[in-house]
């Protein structure tokens, strides 16, 4: 049976850790800041950017939230980003996503200072992960490092098979597996045999979005399995993209939906920001 990798654990220890580094950058006068911008009334976003702010509280990062009405004008709120990129109690900003049809998305997260973006969305931050010189790593797949590494998962040399290719997951963490030296195939909908992909791999990563849809008797006895995937099934129950019970029978490690990297990603924002604000005492 597999070991259970407990990314609310890992998540609450580097909490701690951060937390007593906005401490010691408190001593030298400094507050990291981060900007929470939220347009419009989705339910979901209102709840990840409350979840945002109070575990900004929690640590001690100055949050300011700017709450703007659906009408709100892509010009606006480009004006504001402007006002932020310049404020300098701000080190970090993050607009919640999706946008208000009116918004030009892209726009947008271009308009954030590279140096503030620690969502990590901004072109020059993914094209610094592809040369191997991050500023900014996403949070999702920088979360999923992280877990790896807190595991003692080495990746050097190991095959990884990554399911799905999306700008905020899938490329990213492929691009930061490649950069620990593993031999990396991305796969997708149009992917041929994926169980046979899948099989192969010594480390799994889903990020698909499809309840289950990775079976249990793909995985190779003894691999490492990360799900990324939280798909609601019914009213209340959560799941993620792999067969877990069966799939835990056969791997040596393996996160669970919910509890695996849920918990690290609203953590590795408050690491970016972090960050950010150390950078300012450089
Ligand atoms: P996207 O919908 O943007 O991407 C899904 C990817 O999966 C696409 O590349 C798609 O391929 C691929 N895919 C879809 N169906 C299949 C299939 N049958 N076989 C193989 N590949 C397939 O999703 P995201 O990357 O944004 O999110 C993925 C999952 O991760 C979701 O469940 C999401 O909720 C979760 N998530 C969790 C986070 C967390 O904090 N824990 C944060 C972000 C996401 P193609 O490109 O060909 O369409």
């Amino acid at each position: 049976m597999a070991n259970l990798i407990d990314g609310k654990a890992i998540a609450s220890k580097i909490r701690g850790e951060i937390t007593a580094e906005i401490a010691a950058l408190k001593t030298k006068g400094i507050t990291p800041g981060l900007a929470v911008v939220l347009v419009g009334e989705d339910a979901a976003s209102k709840v990840y950017v409350s979840m945002k702010e109070k575990a900004c509280q929690d640590v001690g990062i100055f949050s300011d939230e700017h709450k703007l009405s659906a009408d709100t004008t892509e010009a606006e709120l480009l004006d504001l980003i402007d006002k932020l990129n310049c404020d300098l109690r701000i080190h970090g900003i993050l607009v919640q996503l999706p946008l208000p049809k009116q918004i030009n998305t892209e726009r947008v997260l271009e308009a954030i200072s590279p140096h503030k973006d620690v969502d990590g969305f901004h072109p020059y931050n993914v094209g610094r992960l592809v040369i191997g010189k991050p500023v900014f790593q996403p949070c999702t797949p920088y979360g999923v490092m992280v877990m790896l590494k807190e595991t003692g998962i080495d990746l050097n040399g190991k095959e990884v098979v990554v399911v799905g290719r999306s700008n905020i997951v899938g490329k990213p963490v492929a691009l930061m597996c490649l950069a620990q030296h593993a031999t990396v195939t991305i796969c997708h909908s149009r992917t041929k045999d994926l169980a046979a992909k899948v099989g192969n791999a010594d480390v799994v990563i889903a990020a698909v979005g499809v309840p289950e849809m990775i079976k249990g008797n793909w995985i190779k006895p003894g691999a490492v399995v990360i799900d990324v995937g939280v798909n609601r099934v019914g009213e209340k129950k959560l799941v993620g993209d792999v067969e877990f019970g069966p799939a835990a029978e056969r791997a040596s490690a393996i996160t669970p939906v919910p509890g695996g990297v849920g918990p690290m990603t609203i953590t590795m924002l408050l690491q970016n920001t972090v960050e950010s604000a150390r950078r300012t005492c450089r």
